[in-house]
């Protein structure tokens, strides 16, 4: 079914936004009748009449019978019968008008009937046992609270009751005359005096309700009178803000810069529903019918009367409207012939008897339909808030350029204590400057005077100089002049001198060239006589020594025949010596005796000159009276003052022959136990030769000699005394430094010499080296003692130690010894200790200590080992218990 008042939402739209600007738009009191069904009663009473209507809803149709024969059509705008739901009654009557007031309009939803009829039935029905039955009053409330925002809008009810011209307040029942204001202006009528209770939800509402439903009827008990007599008004009032209209606003004025749009006003829309459940309208008809004074129209219902009054006269579009004449009308001004939205609902009940009263129901009905109100939007601005906003928002920009200003003079504050103190700065920097600038050109100044002052004293000086110079110049010319004329005369009487000798030289060339021949023949001559007598002088020496040799024979063979001994001539020298040297064994004196009768009939410088006979036999008997005689220490000086010793190390260099090699190095060996000597053995490249000797020897005893000569140049004349040869006898001429000797020794090749020499094996030979290896370190450690040597030791340095650590423990007796007190000399020196210990030496130091079976050398090992902070640090690392 189409709505009569439902229009669809885009027209409410355009009449909405028409509203704005336009004033307002026609709008007719719309009403609905609404038959109540028999009720118990009317359906035993009546139950042999018909009713006294004949509705028909799909026309909008009402018959009401005049008589049996005869009805009155009348037609309305909605027309529900006894079967209408509570639902659709609201529907059709209150929902247009429930939404005109949410879009800003006034509505007014009012019942109008005889008593019993079922306007209160219609309007206030709470519906708490049955939602079904929920009147028109619940539901348009549902319907507000639905579309409005709780945030933005408001919603409060006033609840008001009008009984014989008294406006009592439901909501406070001792508000019992309310006054009804007027704005003279736009006859907008005011409650000021009434309760108005915000609405937030259903339920309050509900409550709200009950609360003024209990007021309503304790007043009426108290006034004696019945709610059939008093008219109940609930006025809800909805405020609403506009929010998409202000862009259409902004727009619409071109202005839409954000200042603007702050100091606009919130639209608001206020509409206002009044709901009106009247009076019974039977006592309309009393007052009117039984002709009633107006003061017993009053008693009756003044309102209400006057009400129709008004009524008729919008119906009849009459000039004047009585609408002063009640409450009623007044507080009703607006719903009829103002600018709300009207909608009536008649109520009339089914039974014939009551048709009177029905009948002009019906005609107040028809009446009010013909009332014409021009709907106009409640629209305004809402300046007060607006007000209000801008209050706040001025306080906050107060409170901003307070804050400004402050921080502003803060800064500024600031900044000028700043630039003061950044003046001050720069007026000291520009003082300090000042001041520097000042006394360095006052230093400049003083400076560039004294310099002035200096150059000026110099230039008088000079000045000075000059003038002296000037005079004794002239004097020195005058002086040079005379010993030139003097030198010019010297160079003439010079040059006179030299061609004089030149003539005198010429004349001498001549004869010298006479002479020269002459002296050359003299010379050949003399070098032939000097061959022959150097021949004949060879030949004699020979023959000295055959002499020698026959003599000492000679000598021996009458001593034996003397003796009756028995034996056979020895064949030479040597074994004539050494067959010699057993016999006299007993007799050294003699022994002695007769190598110095050696000397004596042949003389050393002959012997010594033999050394270097053409004659290898004379030379090989030659070196071996030379070692004979060097054996004896008493004999040894003068053999070295005649050159012996050189002619010895030039044997060696010079002589292939081994036997010689092997009996000049026993002589060197001899001689090399004093110190004066092995300096001068050295000196002259002794070691070298014994070195070449020994790397060219075949013979063990030439080794053996050449070892024992190192071995003795090895060691101190003093330390001598280990291995048969003799002890050197304190040295009157001062002693070169032993390091010194050690490290020439060294240098010369010494050390390699001698463990060069281990590789024949020999047990003579090794023992030597042993000697040597054990001289030298005693002396070395007696360097190192006196602090004249540092350093590791320089057998350590050439590489001996493997060869001592693995000899230590020689089988032979001599090695082993000589080994075991070189071992305890290395060990006596820290600067030793590490290489020792790497090499294995520390073993053989501890095994000395323990084992050696003399008691000297056990002691010394033991002692240097316990004096030695690495040796026992070692021990302790390898946890040994020493
Ligand atoms: P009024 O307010 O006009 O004096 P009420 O609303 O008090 O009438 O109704 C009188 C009686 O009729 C109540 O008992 C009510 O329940 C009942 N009544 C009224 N209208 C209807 C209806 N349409 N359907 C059923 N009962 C109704
Ligand atoms: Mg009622």
């Amino acid at each position: 079914m189409i709505c009569i008042y439902y229009f669809p939402c885009s027209v409410f739209l355009f009449v909405n936004l028409m509203c704005l600007y336009s004033s307002s738009v026609p709008g007719r009191v719309r009403v609905a009748v609404r038959l109540r069904p028999r009720n118990a009663e009317e359906s035993v009473a009546d139950a042999d009449f018909a009713d006294c209507v004949e509705l028909q809803p799909e026309f909008k149709r009402l018959k009401l019978r005049k008589n049996n024969w005869d009805t009155d059509t009348y037609e309305f705008d909605e027309v529900l019968t006894e079967f209408a739901s509570q639902k659709r009654v609201y529907e059709v009557v209150a929902k247009p008008v429930v939404e005109s007031v949410l879009d800003g309009y006034n509505g007014t939803v009012m019942a109008y009937g005889q008593t019993g009829t079922g306007k209160t039935y219609t309007l206030g029905r709470l519906g708490e046992e049955d939602t079904a039955d929920r009147g028109i009053i619940v539901r348009a409330m549902e319907d507000i609270l639905a579309d409005v925002s709780l945030e933005s809008d408001s919603v409060s009810v006033s609840y008001l009751q009008l009984y014989m011209e008294s406006l009592q307040d439901l909501l406070d029942p001792t508000n019992d005359n309310i006054s009804i204001v007027e704005d003279p202006k736009s006859g907008d009528v005011s409650l000021p005096g009434a309760t108005l209770v915000e609405i937030r939800d259903q339920q309050s509402f509900l409550e709200l309700l009950q609360l003024g439903e209990a007021h309503r009827y304790a007043a009426n008990t108290r006034l004696n009178t019945e709610s059939s007599r008093s008219h109940a008004l609930l006025m809800v009032h909805v405020k609403r803000s506009v929010k998409g209209r202000e862009l259409a606003h902004s727009i619409q004025n071109g202005n839409s810069n954000n200042i603007a749009k702050s100091l606009r006003p919130t639209l608001v829309r206020k509409g206002k529903l009044v709901v009106v459940d009247l009076a019974g309208s039977e006592r309309i008809d009393k007052s009117g019918s039984e002709g009633h004074t107006l003061e017993e129209a009053k008693s009756i219902n003044l309102s209400l009367s006057a009400l129709g009054k008004c009524i008729n006269a919008l119906a009849e579009n009459s000039a004047h409207v009585p609408v002063r004449d009640s409450k009623l009308t007044r507080l009703l001004r607006d719903s009829f012939g103002g600018t709300a939205r009207t909608s009536l609902v008649i109520t009339i009940g089914p039974s014939p008897r009551h048709r009177g009263e029905t009948t002009s129901t019906i005609m107040f009905g028809q009446r009010a339909m013909k009332v014409e109100n021009m709907l106009k939007l409640k629209e305004e601005f809402d300046y007060k808030s607006l007000a209000r906003k801008l209050d706040i928002q001025l306080d906050k920009l107060i409170m901003e350029h307070e804050r400004k200003q402050k921080a502003f003079e803060e800064e500024i504050e600031r900044i000028t204590t700043d630039t003061q103190n950044q003046i001050s700065e720069a007026e000291r920097n520009y003082a300090d400057a000042m001041e520097k600038e000042r006394l360095k050109y006052q230093k400049d100044y003083m400076e560039s005077i004294k310099k002035l002052e200096e150059k000026w004293m110099m230039n008088q000086h000079k000045l000075g100089e000059r003038k002296d110079q000037t005079a004794s110049t002239a004097q020195e010319v005058a002086e040079l002049k005379k010993l030139l004329s003097k030198e010019t005369s010297l160079r003439k009487a010079v040059e006179e001198e030299v061609n004089n000798l030149k003539s005198q030289l010429a004349q001498l060339k001549m004869s010298e060239a006479s002479a020269n021949s002459e002296s050359l023949k003299l010379r050949k001559m003399l070098e032939d006589e000097e061959y022959r007598k150097e021949k004949l002088e060879g030949e004699i020496s020979m023959l000295q020594t055959q002499l020698l040799q026959l003599s000492f024979e000679a000598d021996e063979t009458r001593r034996r025949l003397d003796r009756g001994g028995p034996g056979k001539v020895p064949g030479d020298l040597d074994s004539l010596i050494s067959q010699v040297r057993p016999q006299v064994n007993d007799s050294v004196n003699e022994e002695k005796a007769s190598i110095a009768n050696l000397f004596e009939q042949v003389g050393l410088q002959k012997i010594l000159s033999l050394l270097e006979a053409e004659d290898a036999d004379v030379r090989i008997h030659a070196v071996k009276v030379v070692a004979n005689l060097a054996a004896e220490e008493s004999n040894q000086q003068k053999i070295v003052e005649a050159g012996g010793l050189t002619s010895l190390l030039l044997l060696l260099g010079s002589s292939e022959n081994e036997t010689i090699h092997r009996v000049a190095a026993g002589a060197i060996a001899n001689l090399a136990m004093n110190e004066t000597n092995q300096e001068l053995i050295m000196s002259e490249g002794g070691i070298r030769l014994l070195s070449i000797t020994a790397a060219n020897a075949e013979d063990p005893q030439t080794l053996r000699m050449v070892a024992g000569a190192i071995a003795n140049l090895c060691g101190n004349g003093k330390l001598l005394d280990l291995f048969g040869f003799h002890l050197q006898q304190s040295s009157t001429s001062p002693l070169p430094s032993p390091d010194k000797l050690q490290n020439k020794l060294r240098g010369e090749g010494g050390i390699k010499a001698l463990l060069g020499m281990v590789k024949c094996g020999h047990p003579d030979v090794l023992a030597q080296v042993a000697r040597g290896i054990a001289n030298f370190a005693k002396c070395e450690s007696r360097a190192s003692a006196q602090g004249s040597k540092t350093g590791r030791s320089l057998l350590i340095e050439d590489g001996a130690l493997p060869w001592i650590v693995q000899n230590a423990n020689n089988d032979a007796s001599p090695i082993r010894r000589h080994i075991e007190l070189a071992v305890c000399h290395l060990a006596q020196h820290e600067v030793n200790a590490r290489d020792m210990i790497t090499g294995g030496a520390l073993w053989e130091l501890v095994r000395i200590s323990q084992d050696c079976s003399r008691e000297d050398i056990r002691t010394l090992a033991h002692r240097t080992l316990t004096s030695s902070p690495t040796f026992l640090a070692e021990l302790r690392r390898l946890r040994i218990d020493y």
